[in-house]
């Protein structure tokens, strides 16, 4: 697809930001790594002689089969720039003489000028003329065409998504229109901002450094991981629902095994505050299957066409398959998750595991351990909560004291103690870990305190990462029809959640 901004690569757009020319310049740099299509953000820019120490560097480096676009937006229009409309034209026509190509003007700064057209202004040659909402998307017209004539070049229509409704009008506007770029801003309208282009937005944008806003993509993210220039109608799109969802390493397990296994396919982070929301929006989409988070794997349930007997038995569903007739099927892999992380060092036939907690992972962990041979004790600080599970498995409710005087051969944490911020708690003493085997669900960190405690007994540790690696790829592979590529999935992962434990500690 041909944009007024080129093709492939060149629709996305790296955004550089600093607040030094220095630290400008080495955003450029890196965003040119990337991309030949780069947004200077000249009103971020601290002072007027920052800016012109960078623009004169920038006309010294000539760089040859790129596009910078000048943006110097003024506090109206929601940038940074104290100033008038002058002073905006002042550095676009700078920014031209510099050397880009193309500026950003917004509509508030084009009706201020005398006939509302920059003819007559020296700024870059090509305007992309820009409307923003910060706070809601308003009503578009069905179909945009920018006037081949007038001194437009391309329109950007950028709105603050408020739910995925939302985001669906801004797609659909990309889809209907010629020559504009579409943006769904928040954290909302991230899988919008993914598959603007394929649905036709000329551009989409990308800040070079880490995110500056929640639904922004770091520009390595959007062209390495979601490769959304690349993606077409063809592509199969899934999701990963949830509320918080920022933090889910899911679209980084999906999407590395989509690039390593070389499937035409993206996994898509969908913050939903509202279930209807979402499913109303399916189709919009194109999504072919979801997986599910908190707090929705029980209330899924009620919206599904199909459950999986063992899905319905745990009471929980985490994977959802969209049918060629639009129906929904759920199924349960956290289950097969437990399983498979613990497999490796134990036999569950005839072992007694005692598991900590009652919640949703705990009735998940129990059933399948049940299924698979293993006596199972429940243990949780509501007794009622222990006996009802207990109960379902055919287990035994235990008190907290049995756990110094009874032995087991596993024994797993399903509470949220210890998990991050809070690391540095142990949920359980060394004197209440009588077992040879000791699994955390916990992965955030992928060492807990309590798997410190046990391992400092000599007892074996199986961490929450192995099951969440598993579920994964089970999920992976009912949507794929075809195994996970394991090694590259899991890597990426274990880089990632050692790198984020590295910046926090
Ligand atoms: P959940 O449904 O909310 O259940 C949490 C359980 O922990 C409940 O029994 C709760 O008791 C108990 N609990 C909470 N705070 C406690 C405390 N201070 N003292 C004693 N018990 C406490 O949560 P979940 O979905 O089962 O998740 C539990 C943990 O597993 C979370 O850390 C989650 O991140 C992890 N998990 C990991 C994976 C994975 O793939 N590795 C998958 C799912 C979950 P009450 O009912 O009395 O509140």
């Amino acid at each position: 697809m041909s944009s007024p901004f080129g093709k492939g690569l060149a629709r996305l757009c790296g955004v550089a930001a600093g607040q030094t020319a220095a630290e400008l310049r080495r955003r450029v740099r890196l965003a040119l790594r990337e991309t030949p299509t780069v947004e200077l953000r000249l009103d971020w820019l601290k002072n007027d002689k920052e800016r012109h120490a960078f623009l004169r560097w920038l006309k010294a480096q000539r760089f040859a089969g790129t596009q910078f676009i000048a943006t110097c937006r003024r506090r109206v229009g929601g940038g940074e720039l104290t100033g008038d409309a002058g002073t905006e034209l002042f550095w676009l026509m700078q920014a031209r003489e510099a050397g880009c190509a193309w500026c950003d003007l917004e509509v508030e700064t084009l009706r201020e000028l005398p006939g509302k057209t920059v003819h007559g202004y020296a700024v870059p040659r090509k305007v992309l003329l820009s409307m923003h909402d910060f706070r809601k998307t308003p009503p578009f017209p069905r179909r945009f065409v920018v006037p081949a004539s007038g001194s437009t070049n391309a329109f950007k229509a950028a709105a603050m998504a408020r739910s995925i409704g939302d985001s669906a009008r801004i797609l659909r506007l990309a889809r209907n229109s010629r020559g504009i770029v579409a943006i769904a801003m928040g954290e909302i309208g991230l899988p919008a901002r993914v598959l603007a282009l394929r649905e036709g937005s000329a551009l989409a944008y990308a800040p070079v450094a880490s995110a500056t806003a929640p639904g922004q993509i770091p520009l390595p993210d959007m062209k390495n991981l979601y490769r959304a220039h690349e993606l077409t109608r063809a592509t199969c799109v899934y999701g990963v629902i949830g509320d918080p969802i920022g933090h889910s390493l899911s679209p980084l397990l999906h999407n590395t095994g989509y690039i390593a296994a070389k499937k035409d396919a993206v996994l898509l982070p969908f913050l939903v505050e509202n279930l209807k929301d979402f499913l109303r929006n399916l189709t919009e989409f194109g999504v072919r299957g979801f997986a599910v988070t908190l707090p929705y794997k029980e209330r899924i349930l009620a919206h599904l066409d199909h459950v999986e007997p063992l899905a319905k038995k745990i009471g929980a569903v985490n994977t959802v398959t969209v049918g060629g007739n639009g129906k929904l099927s759920g199924s349960n892999t956290d289950y097969l998750g437990v399983l498979r992380a613990l497999e490796p060092k134990m036999k569950f036939r005839g072992s007694r595991v005692v598991i900590f907690g009652a919640g949703g992972s705990a009735r998940a962990a129990a059933l399948a351990l049940k299924l698979a041979g293993a006596h199972v004790f429940i243990c949780a600080r509501r007794p009622e909560a222990a006996r009802q599970l207990a109960r379902a498995v055919d287990g035994e409710a235990i008190q907290r004291s049995a756990l110094r005087t009874q032995k087991f051969d596993a024994l797993l944490n399903a509470t949220p103690i210890g998990m991050y911020p809070h690391e540095k708690v142990s949920p359980l003493a060394a004197n209440e870990l009588n077992c040879s085997l000791v699994m955390d669900l916990i992965y955030r960190p992928m060492r807990t305190k309590l798997l410190g405690v046990a391992a400092s007994r000599g007892i074996a540790c199986v961490s929450g990462v192995d099951m969440f690696l598993a579920q994964g790829f089970a999920q992976w592979e009912r949507w794929m029809g075809s195994k996970a590529p394991e090694s590259p999935m899991r890597n990426a992962v274990l880089r990632a959640l050692k790198n984020e434990e590295n910046t926090r500690w």
